[in-house]
């Protein structure tokens, strides 16, 4: 072999072979979940264990590697595309999804500026306006894909922040006499990553605002009143509220419609999170969920969680691109080009001048199944959720323990005669047999100091068998859990 041979890429028959041999077996895998226990049947340092400490010295054959991914790597994963995950969120990748990834793979394009790749950029342009149409919101919204929601409300942050006019992009906040605490506020059940977004701009975690809310686990405007005038007397600066619409907790939805006007009362940015709730907006019957939106300043969206397309893949919106772009825009010598004024650069709306080519499996998602198959397949989640909540319900000792609006169920086993920590205890014992059994994977939270189990279902697999199948192994669970 000639050293330039050796020098470059494998074969393309290698490759072809590989390939081929790789998509018939992920078609395999996901016709065939039951072969595979959903959470990874291993203990800490397993996987790790069999991981040389070192690269290989030497190239190693395709076949090699791929015999590997199946005898180390296959026994540590956790199956979040089996149609019994209901943990978390529960996300699903679907065959049109893995093939735009794939495609995405071969071209290995770098979405950062509209030269580097036109075609990326117009087409997430165009993907997540359409994905706006299917939501039933307006005109005036500027979309671009992120990674994760908790990026796209950094971002919106990033813009509420700028849009104080209070200039921290330049003088910073360090040693300011002219800047009081710029305060957030949002439900006691928001994410996380909310809080996050507020520490990593500067703000300080403590001018995270926790909001109260009422027996639906939605924000009580009458308590973000109280806060928003409590903090304009006492001095500090209201720069934002975050609605959301579908908690990770209970999927509760907070009135967008109510908390627009109150903010803006007080000068404050709306960002609203539907990363896991916004694309329930398509199914016409749920579409309220998004009322008051289109008042707001920002959204995201995630259709990694609720739109059966593989992560990552999160949409930003906002109706102030000025102010998002104003936050991030710098433009080195070196990435300038003819004609910049005349087109959309990506990276001036974010901290990543890099950007994954992300639009290309939501574009294939949205015209594989159509806007009615999308509400089909989300409206019968919305149905599975209310058909497991019924079957809850009317089974003695157990009780639901939230509404569920979207396709989040939150429950717990009640058995007679127990105290809350023994229930505490008994529910956490249930949802570690279920999980170590492999038949499902569930998730809990607490909720006013209740252990709950959660069943989210999100899968494009998911079917009533699958639903039944978890409630048998909960029911079963709670019998072995509970036995003397
Ligand atoms: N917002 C809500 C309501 C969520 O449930 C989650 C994650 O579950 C997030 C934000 C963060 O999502 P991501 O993992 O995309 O950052």
């Amino acid at each position: 072999m000639t050293t330039s041979a050796r020098l470059g890429d494998l074969s393309p028959e290698e490759f072809r072979k590989a390939a081929h041999e790789a998509v018939d077996w992920i078609a395999d895998y996901l016709e065939h979940p039951e072969r595979h226990p959903v959470r990874a049947q291993v203990a800490p340092g397993d996987v790790a264990a069999q991981l040389p400490v070192s690269a290989p010295a030497h190239a190693e054959s395709l076949d090699a590697i791929v015999q590997d991914f199946h005898n180390v790597i296959m026994p540590g994963i956790t199956h979040w595309n089996s149609p019994t995950f209901f943990g978390y969120f529960s996300i699903s990748g679907s065959y049109p999804g893995i093939l735009g990834e794939l495609f995405a793979a071969g071209l290995n394009v770098n979405n950062m500026l509209w030269l580097t790749s036109p075609a990326a950029t117009e087409l997430e342009l165009r993907t997540v306006d359409w994905l706006r149409q299917l939501m039933g919101l307006g005109d005036g919204w500027f979309g671009q894909i992120t990674d994760t929601a908790s990026i796209s409300t950094l971002y919106a942050l990033a813009a509420a922040r700028e849009a104080t006019g209070l200039d921290i992009r330049t003088l910073g906040l360090a040693g300011r006499r002219d800047l009081r605490a710029l305060r957030v506020y949002t439900s006691e059940h928001a994410h996380s990553s909310v809080e996050k977004a507020v520490i990593t701009l500067g703000l300080g975690h403590e001018n995270v605002i926790k909001i109260p809310v009422d027996s639906a686990y939605r924000m009580r405007t009458d308590a973000l009143r109280d806060a928003l005038e409590a903090d304009a007397t006492a001095g500090f600066t209201p720069m934002a509220v975050v609605a959301t619409v579908g908690t990770t907790s209970t999927s509760s939805i907070d009135s967008v419609r109510e908390i627009v006007p109150i903010a803006r009362e007080f000068n404050c940015w709306v960002h609203v999170d539907g990363a896991y709730g916004g694309p329930a907006a398509i199914v016409p019957e749920m579409r309220w969920l998004l009322e008051g939106v289109d008042a707001a300043d920002s959204l995201v969206v995630n259709p990694h969680k609720w739109l059966f397309t593989p992560v990552d893949c999160s949409v930003m919106y906002t109706r102030r691109p000025d102010a998002l772009r104003s936050a991030f825009s710098l433009v080195a010598e070196y990435l300038r080009s003819p004609g910049d004024d005349a087109v959309v650069n990506l990276m001036d709306y974010g901290v990543q001048l890099g950007r994954r080519f992300r639009s290309l499996k939501l574009w294939m998602v949205l015209r594989a199944f159509g806007a009615d198959g999308i509400e089909e397949r989300l409206r019968h989640h919305c149905e599975l959720a209310r058909e497991f909540a019924g079957m809850v319900h009317y089974e003695g000792d157990w009780e639901l323990c939230a509404p569920v609006p979207l396709s989040l169920v939150c429950f717990r086993y009640m058995p007679p005669n127990t105290t809350e920590a023994e229930r505490n205890a008994i529910n956490a014992a249930i949802l570690e047999h279920v999980n170590a059994s492999g038949v499902a994977l569930l998730s809990h939270t607490k909720l006013e100091d209740r252990y709950v189990i959660r069943l989210a279902i999100g899968s494009v697999r998911t079917q009533r068998e699958h639903i039944e199948a978890t409630w048998l192994a909960l029911r079963e669970a709670a019998r072995v859990v509970s036995a003397p």
